[in-house]
Protein backbone atom coordinates (compact mmCIF):
# COMPACT_ATOMS: atom_id res chain seq x y z
CA UNK A 1 0.00 0.00 0.00
CA UNK A 2 1.06 3.56 -0.49
CA UNK A 3 0.86 5.35 2.42
CA UNK A 4 0.73 8.50 -0.01
CA UNK A 5 -1.90 7.85 -2.23
CA UNK A 6 -5.49 9.56 -2.63
CA UNK A 7 -8.01 8.69 -0.42
CA UNK A 8 -10.66 6.44 -2.28
CA UNK A 9 -13.15 5.71 0.34
CA UNK A 10 -16.40 7.82 0.70
CA UNK A 11 -16.45 11.09 2.22
CA UNK A 12 -12.88 11.15 3.33
CA UNK A 13 -11.58 14.40 3.26
CA UNK A 14 -8.35 13.94 1.93
CA UNK A 15 -7.29 17.72 1.98
CA UNK A 16 -7.64 17.40 5.48
CA UNK A 17 -4.90 14.60 5.96
CA UNK A 18 -2.72 16.56 3.46
CA UNK A 19 -2.88 19.69 6.15
CA UNK A 20 -2.69 17.34 9.40
CA UNK A 21 -0.11 15.32 7.99
CA UNK A 22 2.28 18.35 8.08
CA UNK A 23 1.89 18.46 12.34
CA UNK A 24 3.61 14.83 12.60
CA UNK A 25 6.19 15.56 14.15
CA UNK A 26 5.28 17.48 17.02
CA UNK A 27 2.32 15.63 17.86
CA UNK A 28 1.74 12.11 18.68
CA UNK A 29 -1.70 10.53 17.64
CA UNK A 30 -2.91 7.52 18.28
CA UNK A 31 -5.38 4.85 17.11
CA UNK A 32 -8.62 2.67 19.21
CA UNK A 33 -10.91 0.73 17.36
CA UNK A 34 -13.85 0.53 19.33
CA UNK A 35 -16.95 -2.09 19.63
CA UNK A 36 -20.35 -0.25 19.82
CA UNK A 37 -21.96 -3.68 21.03
CA UNK A 38 -25.28 -4.46 19.39
CA UNK A 39 -27.37 -1.36 19.78
CA UNK A 40 -28.11 -0.43 22.92
CA UNK A 41 -26.07 2.48 24.30
CA UNK A 42 -26.14 0.38 27.60
CA UNK A 43 -24.37 -2.52 25.94
CA UNK A 44 -21.18 -0.32 25.19
CA UNK A 45 -18.54 -0.59 27.77
CA UNK A 46 -16.75 2.40 29.63
CA UNK A 47 -13.72 2.21 28.19
CA UNK A 48 -15.12 1.69 24.87
CA UNK A 49 -17.49 4.97 25.55
CA UNK A 50 -13.93 6.52 26.44
CA UNK A 51 -12.33 6.02 23.84
CA UNK A 52 -15.15 7.88 21.73
CA UNK A 53 -15.15 10.93 23.64
CA UNK A 54 -11.41 11.46 23.80
CA UNK A 55 -11.31 11.36 19.97
CA UNK A 56 -10.50 14.44 17.44
CA UNK A 57 -12.13 11.89 14.63
CA UNK A 58 -14.02 9.10 13.98
CA UNK A 59 -13.88 6.63 11.31
CA UNK A 60 -16.41 4.17 10.42
CA UNK A 61 -19.51 2.89 8.33
CA UNK A 62 -22.22 5.22 8.19
CA UNK A 63 -24.87 3.77 10.13
CA UNK A 64 -22.47 2.78 13.02
CA UNK A 65 -21.18 6.66 13.09
CA UNK A 66 -25.08 7.75 13.34
CA UNK A 67 -25.23 5.43 16.77
CA UNK A 68 -22.24 8.34 18.11
CA UNK A 69 -23.58 11.45 19.27
CA UNK A 70 -22.12 14.43 17.63
CA UNK A 71 -19.47 16.55 19.85
CA UNK A 72 -18.07 20.06 19.03
CA UNK A 73 -14.75 19.72 17.58
CA UNK A 74 -15.23 15.83 17.06
CA UNK A 75 -14.79 14.97 13.06
CA UNK A 76 -16.99 12.25 11.72
CA UNK A 77 -15.57 10.35 8.08
CA UNK A 78 -18.14 8.21 7.35
CA UNK A 79 -17.63 5.31 4.75
CA UNK A 80 -19.40 2.69 3.06
CA UNK A 81 -19.49 -0.81 3.91
CA UNK A 82 -16.82 -2.54 1.41
CA UNK A 83 -14.08 -0.16 1.85
CA UNK A 84 -12.45 -1.25 5.23
CA UNK A 85 -9.22 -1.64 4.04
CA UNK A 86 -9.37 2.09 2.82
CA UNK A 87 -10.92 3.01 5.69
CA UNK A 88 -8.56 1.26 8.10
CA UNK A 89 -5.45 2.58 5.94
CA UNK A 90 -7.50 6.31 5.99
CA UNK A 91 -7.74 5.94 9.86
CA UNK A 92 -4.10 4.75 10.52
CA UNK A 93 -3.48 8.23 8.01
CA UNK A 94 -5.23 10.25 10.21
CA UNK A 95 -3.34 8.60 13.48
CA UNK A 96 0.27 9.22 11.97
CA UNK A 97 -0.41 12.70 11.16
CA UNK A 98 -1.43 13.33 15.15
CA UNK A 99 -5.20 12.60 15.39
CA UNK A 100 -6.59 11.15 18.21
CA UNK A 101 -8.85 8.30 16.23
CA UNK A 102 -11.28 5.89 17.04
CA UNK A 103 -12.55 3.89 14.53
CA UNK A 104 -15.74 2.30 15.63
CA UNK A 105 -17.43 -1.25 14.25
CA UNK A 106 -20.34 -2.45 15.27
CA UNK A 107 -20.38 -5.29 17.89
CA UNK A 108 -16.98 -6.66 18.78
CA UNK A 109 -14.31 -4.47 16.88
CA UNK A 110 -12.53 -8.08 16.46
CA UNK A 111 -15.29 -10.21 15.22
CA UNK A 112 -15.13 -10.19 11.58
CA UNK A 113 -15.06 -6.49 11.60
CA UNK A 114 -12.74 -3.35 11.65
CA UNK A 115 -9.98 -4.43 14.01
CA UNK A 116 -8.52 -7.11 11.65
CA UNK A 117 -9.09 -4.61 8.53
CA UNK A 118 -6.90 -1.82 10.75
CA UNK A 119 -4.34 -4.82 11.08
CA UNK A 120 -3.97 -5.92 7.31
CA UNK A 121 -3.49 -2.70 6.49
CA UNK A 122 -1.11 -1.83 8.76
CA UNK A 123 1.13 -4.99 7.61
CA UNK A 124 0.99 -3.96 4.45
CA UNK A 125 1.22 0.03 4.77
CA UNK A 126 3.44 2.66 6.24
CA UNK A 127 6.84 1.30 8.06
CA UNK A 128 5.98 3.99 10.55
CA UNK A 129 2.96 2.90 11.18
CA UNK A 130 4.38 0.56 13.37
CA UNK A 131 5.30 3.13 15.96
CA UNK A 132 1.43 4.44 16.75
CA UNK A 133 -0.10 3.34 19.95
CA UNK A 134 -2.97 1.08 18.55
CA UNK A 135 -5.95 -0.18 21.07
CA UNK A 136 -8.70 -2.44 20.65
CA UNK A 137 -11.86 -1.61 22.99
CA UNK A 138 -14.16 -4.51 22.93
CA UNK A 139 -17.40 -4.56 22.47
CA UNK A 140 -20.33 -7.39 22.88
CA UNK A 141 -20.81 -9.43 19.38
CA UNK A 142 -23.73 -9.99 18.02
CA UNK A 143 -23.30 -13.80 18.95
CA UNK A 144 -23.55 -13.46 23.12
CA UNK A 145 -26.12 -10.78 22.95
CA UNK A 146 -28.36 -12.99 21.31
CA UNK A 147 -27.05 -16.14 23.48
CA UNK A 148 -28.13 -14.16 26.73
CA UNK A 149 -31.81 -13.18 25.33
CA UNK A 150 -32.31 -16.55 24.12
CA UNK A 151 -31.25 -18.21 27.76
CA UNK A 152 -27.88 -19.94 27.67
CA UNK A 153 -27.47 -21.94 24.39
CA UNK A 154 -23.35 -21.63 24.19
CA UNK A 155 -23.31 -23.50 27.52
CA UNK A 156 -20.85 -26.33 25.94
CA UNK A 157 -18.76 -25.88 23.37
CA UNK A 158 -19.33 -23.24 20.57
CA UNK A 159 -17.65 -21.82 17.29
CA UNK A 160 -18.52 -18.66 14.88
CA UNK A 161 -18.76 -19.09 10.88
CA UNK A 162 -19.21 -16.18 8.86
CA UNK A 163 -21.44 -17.66 5.93
CA UNK A 164 -20.27 -14.34 3.55
CA UNK A 165 -17.81 -15.75 0.94
CA UNK A 166 -16.49 -12.02 -0.17
CA UNK A 167 -13.81 -12.97 1.82
CA UNK A 168 -13.35 -16.75 1.26
CA UNK A 169 -14.70 -19.31 -1.20
CA UNK A 170 -18.47 -20.74 -0.36
CA UNK A 171 -16.32 -24.71 -0.56
CA UNK A 172 -14.22 -23.27 2.42
CA UNK A 173 -17.50 -22.03 4.16
CA UNK A 174 -19.73 -25.55 3.68
CA UNK A 175 -16.15 -26.99 4.54
CA UNK A 176 -16.04 -25.68 7.85
CA UNK A 177 -19.47 -26.02 8.45
CA UNK A 178 -19.26 -29.61 8.22
CA UNK A 179 -16.17 -30.36 10.44
CA UNK A 180 -18.25 -28.28 12.97
CA UNK A 181 -21.32 -29.87 12.36
CA UNK A 182 -19.88 -33.34 13.29
CA UNK A 183 -18.08 -32.09 16.20
CA UNK A 184 -20.95 -31.10 17.73
CA UNK A 185 -20.30 -27.82 18.26
CA UNK A 186 -23.38 -25.30 18.90
CA UNK A 187 -22.57 -23.33 15.54
CA UNK A 188 -22.87 -19.19 15.31
CA UNK A 189 -23.68 -18.30 11.80
CA UNK A 190 -22.69 -14.62 11.38
CA UNK A 191 -23.51 -12.48 7.67
CA UNK A 192 -26.32 -15.32 6.91
CA UNK A 193 -27.97 -13.80 4.08
CA UNK A 194 -27.96 -10.64 1.97
CA UNK A 195 -29.23 -9.23 -1.26
CA UNK A 196 -26.35 -10.33 -2.87
CA UNK A 197 -26.24 -13.82 -1.12
CA UNK A 198 -29.54 -14.82 -1.27
CA UNK A 199 -29.07 -18.77 -1.04
CA UNK A 200 -26.48 -19.56 1.06
CA UNK A 201 -28.38 -19.70 4.46
CA UNK A 202 -30.96 -22.42 2.91
CA UNK A 203 -27.56 -24.38 1.85
CA UNK A 204 -26.17 -24.17 5.06
CA UNK A 205 -29.10 -25.03 7.00
CA UNK A 206 -29.93 -27.92 4.72
CA UNK A 207 -26.33 -29.28 5.16
CA UNK A 208 -26.74 -29.18 9.01
CA UNK A 209 -30.22 -30.58 8.75
CA UNK A 210 -27.88 -33.69 7.22
CA UNK A 211 -26.15 -34.23 9.90
CA UNK A 212 -28.38 -32.83 12.93
CA UNK A 213 -31.73 -33.93 14.13
CA UNK A 214 -34.81 -32.15 12.72
CA UNK A 215 -36.00 -31.10 16.16
CA UNK A 216 -32.30 -29.21 17.02
CA UNK A 217 -33.12 -25.86 17.94
CA UNK A 218 -32.02 -23.11 15.61
CA UNK A 219 -32.43 -19.06 17.30
CA UNK A 220 -32.92 -16.61 14.47
CA UNK A 221 -32.01 -13.35 16.69
CA UNK A 222 -32.44 -10.00 14.54
CA UNK A 223 -31.12 -7.06 15.82
CA UNK A 224 -30.46 -7.68 19.44
CA UNK A 225 -30.50 -4.62 21.35
CA UNK A 226 -32.44 -2.02 19.20
CA UNK A 227 -35.96 -1.25 18.50
CA UNK A 228 -36.92 -3.72 16.11
CA UNK A 229 -35.39 -6.29 17.90
CA UNK A 230 -36.77 -10.22 17.32
CA UNK A 231 -36.19 -13.69 18.71
CA UNK A 232 -37.63 -16.30 16.95
CA UNK A 233 -36.71 -20.18 18.21
CA UNK A 234 -37.50 -22.65 15.55
CA UNK A 235 -36.77 -26.22 14.93
CA UNK A 236 -33.40 -27.05 12.19
CA UNK A 237 -36.31 -28.68 9.85
CA UNK A 238 -38.25 -25.23 10.25
CA UNK A 239 -35.36 -23.01 9.75
CA UNK A 240 -34.38 -24.68 6.45
CA UNK A 241 -37.87 -24.04 5.14
CA UNK A 242 -37.78 -19.98 6.98
CA UNK A 243 -34.35 -19.11 5.89
CA UNK A 244 -35.30 -16.21 3.81
CA UNK A 245 -36.60 -14.22 6.10
CA UNK A 246 -33.58 -13.57 7.75
CA UNK A 247 -31.76 -10.66 7.12
CA UNK A 248 -28.07 -9.31 7.18
CA UNK A 249 -29.15 -8.09 11.04
CA UNK A 250 -30.11 -11.58 12.26
CA UNK A 251 -27.71 -14.44 13.73
CA UNK A 252 -28.25 -17.57 13.42
CA UNK A 253 -27.58 -20.01 16.03
CA UNK A 254 -27.45 -23.86 15.72
CA UNK A 255 -27.92 -25.60 18.63
CA UNK A 256 -25.89 -29.07 19.27
CA UNK A 257 -27.49 -31.91 19.70
CA UNK A 258 -27.15 -31.82 23.67
CA UNK A 259 -29.53 -28.27 23.11
CA UNK A 260 -32.77 -27.66 24.77
CA UNK A 261 -35.85 -26.13 25.43
CA UNK A 262 -37.32 -24.90 28.77
CA UNK A 263 -40.94 -24.44 28.26
CA UNK A 264 -42.37 -21.71 30.00
CA UNK A 265 -45.89 -19.60 30.48
CA UNK A 266 -46.56 -16.98 28.14
CA UNK A 267 -42.89 -16.64 26.09
CA UNK A 268 -41.03 -18.83 24.08
CA UNK A 269 -38.82 -21.75 25.39
CA UNK A 270 -35.68 -20.90 27.15
CA UNK A 271 -32.71 -22.51 24.91
CA UNK A 272 -29.92 -23.50 26.77
CA UNK A 273 -27.01 -26.14 26.20
CA UNK A 274 -25.78 -28.57 29.39
CA UNK A 275 -22.11 -27.37 30.29
CA UNK A 276 -22.01 -31.33 30.50
CA UNK A 277 -20.90 -33.85 27.35
CA UNK A 278 -21.71 -37.36 27.92
CA UNK A 279 -21.79 -38.54 24.14
CA UNK A 280 -18.88 -38.05 21.73
CA UNK A 281 -19.49 -36.66 18.34
CA UNK A 282 -19.27 -39.51 16.26
CA UNK A 283 -22.06 -41.41 18.39
CA UNK A 284 -24.56 -37.87 18.13
CA UNK A 285 -24.37 -37.51 14.19
CA UNK A 286 -24.01 -41.29 13.04
CA UNK A 287 -26.46 -42.84 10.90
CA UNK A 288 -26.94 -39.18 9.73
CA UNK A 289 -24.27 -38.56 7.34
N1 LIG B 1 -18.52 -7.17 14.64
C1 LIG B 1 -19.90 -7.62 14.64
C2 LIG B 1 -20.18 -8.61 13.52
C3 LIG B 1 -20.02 -8.02 12.13
S1 LIG B 1 -20.54 -9.15 10.89
C4 LIG B 1 -20.20 -8.24 16.00
O1 LIG B 1 -19.28 -8.50 16.77
O2 LIG B 1 -21.38 -8.48 16.27
C5 LIG B 1 -22.23 -8.61 10.68
C6 LIG B 1 -23.18 -9.69 11.15
O3 LIG B 1 -23.25 -9.68 12.58
C7 LIG B 1 -24.63 -9.51 10.71
O4 LIG B 1 -24.86 -10.02 9.39
C8 LIG B 1 -25.36 -10.36 11.75
O5 LIG B 1 -25.21 -11.73 11.48
C9 LIG B 1 -24.55 -10.06 13.02
N2 LIG B 1 -25.10 -8.96 13.83
C10 LIG B 1 -24.55 -7.76 14.04
N3 LIG B 1 -25.32 -7.03 14.88
C11 LIG B 1 -26.37 -7.79 15.20
C12 LIG B 1 -27.51 -7.61 16.05
N4 LIG B 1 -27.70 -6.48 16.72
N5 LIG B 1 -28.40 -8.63 16.15
C13 LIG B 1 -28.20 -9.79 15.49
N6 LIG B 1 -27.14 -10.03 14.69
C14 LIG B 1 -26.25 -9.04 14.54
Amino acid sequence: MDPGAPLRSGQDDGAEVERTEEKKDSEAGSLTVVGLGPGEAHWLTPAAQAAIEAASDLVGYGPYLDRVAPREGQTKHASDNRVEIDRAGHALRLAAAGRTVAVVSGGDPGVFAMAAAVFEALEAGNPAWLALPITVEPGITAMLASAAKAGAPLGGDFCAISLSDNLKPWEVVTARLEAVLKADFVICLYNPISKARPWQLREALALAARIRAAETPVIFARAVGRADEGLRILTLAEAVETAESADMATLVTIGASSTRLIARPGDQPWVYTPRSVTKSPSATSQGRT
